[in-house]
């Protein structure tokens, strides 16, 4: 398989080659390590992209899940066009970041006041910093295998499904401020929140650790909007994938559950860099000067930046309507069936599960643990939750091996997981 793959791919081993002379690893982010090299893509249009070689791919990872209405839709491209004759960084405030974030604010449930970032990593350092001003404490709760970015606070038990809490290059005295439990427990979070008072709010991704990987259900979220209320912690939902995907307004629209602040980006801004925080206006006002209360600094040359604006308005224009997130959904959930039916004809131990427009695949699953009922993967926490009990070598190599042998069949996806757009068809589902 790896030398069909190296024969199919001439033009990205060469670039690789030189990749390595350039980046550590050759790549330029974590994810885009691949046995023995990585695609390079030249362009990308609607569910498609394609490679310097000319394969066209069926592309799931969608701009790291910011592409909800696929690659390069015209309408985006147009605006952004537009915005880059006009200027790029006025230096200035401008009509733009207005309308954005009355488009924000007019979707995302908890979105009283908005401030905007220059990505995801940034807004959940923002909003863990909101809370420890608003709350006085320096501590927060996190969940095992939930991932906000790469700050130093957040990266502390952050890989899929769980892991320890090592960060190599991070110091203690920061490690010392983060709680990390194990998801899905209300028990747990209470016992956590009433022995340490030192902890002041609590972060999660609403649908589970890395977009669902082991997923969390709306009584979770419930309970936990519950024991925040009651404890007075602050409640963070980190919608930086979930937001205007699995719902206009994100999880929190669709489970019914309002959280203190909100993390987005991604989608926010349209496949453009950019993220922010919206929520309480109580929270948000210490970034404003007040007497007698501390105020939060932050600059950043590229907040609100005008080209991920003007993406950003137009992308979410069309968010507004639904329409996208409900075609992502549901070609999502035809993708998540078709697998499962082809797992079964071949009689691998597989599973494709998972909620709305993102679909997870859990390779070697053992049969001495209940499958569910068909039809029912919706709903499905693998293994009761503990992914650490699969086959780990084995189901790497697997992975591994997939991963090629769907880019030799013309089709993109992370390792073990993937997510739609509202470009994907029915014929990518069955080309797939
Ligand atoms: N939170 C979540 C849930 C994410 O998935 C990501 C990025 N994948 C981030 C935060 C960090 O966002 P960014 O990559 O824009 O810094």
């Amino acid at each position: 398989l790896a030398e069909r793959y190296a024969d199919t791919f001439p033009g990205s081993r060469e670039r690789f080659e030189r990749a390595r002379t350039l980046f550590p690893c050759g790549v330029t982010h974590d994810t885009r390590m691949m046995d023995p090299f990585p695609v390079y893509v030249t362009h990308a249009k609607g569910s498609k992209k394609w490679d310097v070689d000319g394969h066209e791919l069926i592309d799931y990872i969608v701009g790291h899940g910011s592409h909800i209405l696929g690659h390069t839709p015209a309408d985006v491209v147009k605006a952004v066009q537009d915005q880059m004759a006009r200027c790029t960084h006025p230096g200035a405030c401008h009509d733009l970041e207005l309308e954005w974030a009355d488009l924000v604010k007019k979707i995302v449930p908890s979105a009283e006041r908005i401030r905007f970032t220059g990505s995801g990593t940034e807004a959940t350092m923002m909003a863990l910093r909101l809370a420890r001003l608003y709350t006085g404490q320096p501590k927060f709760l996190k969940f095992q295998g939930h991932f906000h970015g790469w700050h130093d606070a957040v990266t502390i038990a952050s890989d899929p499904p769980y892991d320890t809490n090592a960060v190599p290059g991070v110091i203690d005295a920061v490690v010392a401020n983060c709680v990390a439990v194990l998801p899905n427990d209300l028990n747990r979070v209470e016992d956590a929140l009433r022995s340490d008072d030192k902890i002041g709010s609590v972060i999660l991704e609403p649908t589970g650790g890395h977009w669902g990987g082991v997923p969390i259900r709306g009584a979770f979220l419930a309970g936990l909007r519950e024991i925040c209320t009651r404890l007075n912690r602050v409640l963070i939902f980190d919608e930086v994938i979930t937001g205007f995907r699995v719902a206009p307004g994100g999880a929190q629209e669709a489970f019914g559950v309002t959280p203190d602040l909100t993390t987005l980006a991604k989608i926010l801004a349209g496949g453009l860099p950019g993220g922010c925080v919206a929520g309480r206006a109580d929270i948000l006002a210490y970034l404003e000067p007040r007497p007698g209360k501390p105020k939060m600094k932050h600059p950043g040359t590229y907040n609100a930046n005008p080209l991920s604006a003007s993406a950003g308005v137009a992308t979410l224009t069309r968010v507004a309507t639904g329409e996208p997130s409900r075609k992502a959904n549901a070609v999502a959930r035809e993708l998540r069936n078709a697998l499962n039916a082809m797992f079964a004809a071949n009689d691998w131990p597989w599973v494709a599960y998972g909620d709305f427009s993102m679909i997870r695949v859990l390779p070697g699953y053992r049969g001495d643990r209940p499958k569910p009922a068909a039809g029912d993967y919706d709903g499905f926490i693998p293994c009761g939750g503990d992914l650490n009990a699969l086959d780990g070598p084995k189901t790497t190599a697997q992975v591994a091996a997939m991963r090629q042998g769907m880019l030799l069949n013309g089709v993109d996806w992370w390792g073990l997981g993937a997510m739609t757009s509202c470009e994907h068809t029915s014929a990518d589902v069955a080309r797939t």
